[in-house]
């Protein structure tokens, strides 16, 4: 009898280690599956270090990367126009679909393991729409954005400068035509907002100060604040909130500031989620900063300068809220995935924008970025469009022209459109980046 016990415990103890370890494993499989298979030695997906597997597609099902030929699109213009979505040859672009969705275009899953010639990946994206706002930026840095406020989808999302991944250039350090040409500017870069940072300082303005839409502003050009002066570049005399919004007067939006207090400003910033990472279909993007300095300082950071820094994607989704209130989506990159037979899989549902302030606090602002197109930007750029938008020219120093901003949406349910431009040093927000925004709006609207 005893022996029998010795013998069923001596077959038990293995047993035991055997399903400890199986329970480990199974463990460690669920948390790092993903990576395991998306690692460059697996050879199912790789070969001599290149992935293989899978293929990116725009909206329309045009064919922006095939993996197993490790070809790119034919035509030069949509593959620089869509470099940094799709990500180069040898995965300098990290936050590109080819290296950051790698285990998707794999077609990793938990119970099957990976696909035999990986998935399809749809991305939201229009090919030609990307092209038309690489032409518009015109050899110029900087980024254009366009997505669907209600669906999420990202239309267009150029970054500047480009290269072709099918002949990439070799680069030599320090040349200023490349400068940061591996980072997607709308996802990762942050740039000083200038003047778009009033759609903030006007949310708080609106939520803390209840006599703020009846005050009359006056403006001689500029304000001694703390001894030291902020100026505007010209004389805009006497103006409602409204119209100090369209001319963007700094005298006016830095004694806001400065009335409103740092704090209050920067909860602000962070209720627009301008200071928060986001996630684009998987991918992070960059967070921006805010801090207040003290009475001039504080004033500067109210219009937009000192050490404020914004990301365009945050600043994209401010304007989806803006424009949809409760509705906005989040933006995204991945519209579908399907395996190369054609079966598709089941998408994620689609996240919901933050909320950044009051619902009558979006509707005023509404209201105001629409009398700046009809009061100042000029309505005829946008043909019969209702384009709601505000202009940012950034100072950035070093005898460099500014940086020019142009944001905002079209405000029509049946059109649900919003849009980010940046132009490196490109000089007057309106008339730079608002040209750009003009262009790629009157594209994106002619798409079927
Ligand atoms: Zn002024």
């Amino acid at each position: 009898m005893r022996q029998v016990k010795r013998r069923t415990l001596l077959l038990l103890v293995p047993l035991l280690l055997l399903a400890g370890g199986l329970v480990l494993f199974g463990i460690k499989y669920l948390a790092n599956g993903r990576q395991w298979a998306a690692f460059s030695a697996n050879s199912h997906a790789y070969t001599g270090g290149r992935l293989t597997s899978g293929q990116i597609l725009d909206r329309n099902g045009v064919i922006l990367y095939d993996a197993a030929s490790g070809q790119y699109h034919q035509d030069g213009k949509i593959r620089r126009a869509t470099l940094h979505a799709v990500g180069d040859r040898d995965n300098n672009i990290a936050t590109g679909v080819k290296c950051a969705l790698r285990d998707r275009l794999i077609g990793y899953n938990l119970l099957t393991g990976t696909t035999t010639g990986g998935h399809r990946l749809y991305l939201t994206l229009d090919a030609e729409l990307n092209a038309a706002a690489y032409q518009a930026l015109n050899g110029r840095k900087g980024t254009v954005a366009i997505y669907n406020y209600k669906t999420g989808e990202i239309l267009c999302m150029v970054s500047a400068p480009s290269f072709d991944p099918a002949d990439p250039p070799v680069i030599p350090d320090g040349d200023s035509r490349y400068e940061g040409v591996y980072l997607n500017r709308f996802l990762s870069a942050v740039y000083v907002p200038g003047s778009v940072f009033k759609i903030v300082t006007t949310a708080a303005a609106l939520e803390n100060l209840p006599d703020v839409e009846d005050r009359t502003f006056s403006c001689t050009g500029s304000v001694t604040i703390g001894g030291d002066t902020v100026t505007c570049p010209r004389v805009h005399g006497e103006m409602d909130l409204y119209d100090a919004l369209a001319k963007s007067c700094n005298c006016a939006y830095a004694q806001l500031a400065v009335e409103l207090g740092g704090d209050v400003l920067e909860q602000y910033a962070r209720k627009a989620g301008l200071l928060d990472e986001h996630n684009v279909s998987g991918i992070a993007t960059a967070a921006g900063s805010f801090s207040a300095g003290e009475d001039s300082q504080l004033g500067w950071s109210g219009v937009g300068q000192y050490n404020d820094l914004v990301n365009p994607c945050a600043m994209l989704t401010l304007m989806g809220s803006i424009a949809a209130g409760r509705g906005a989506a989040m933006p995204c990159l991945v519209a579908k995935e399907a395996t190369l037979q054609g079966i598709y899989l089941s998408s994620p549902a689609r996240a919901a924008a933050p909320i950044p302030w009051r619902a009558d606090t979006c509707a005023v602002l509404r209201k105001m970025m629409r009398n700046a197109v009809t009061e100042i930007y000029g309505q005829n750029r946008f043909g019969d469009l209702n384009v709601c938008a505000k202009s940012g020219t950034a100072e950035v120093g070093g005898g460099r022209a500014p940086h020019s901003w142009f944001v905002g949406f079209v405000d029509d349910e049946t059109q649900p459109l919003a849009f980010v431009v940046v132009v490196e040093n490109g000089g007057s927000g309106s008339d730079a980046a608002g040209s750009v925004a003009a262009a790629v709006l009157r594209q994106a609207v002619q798409e079927p």
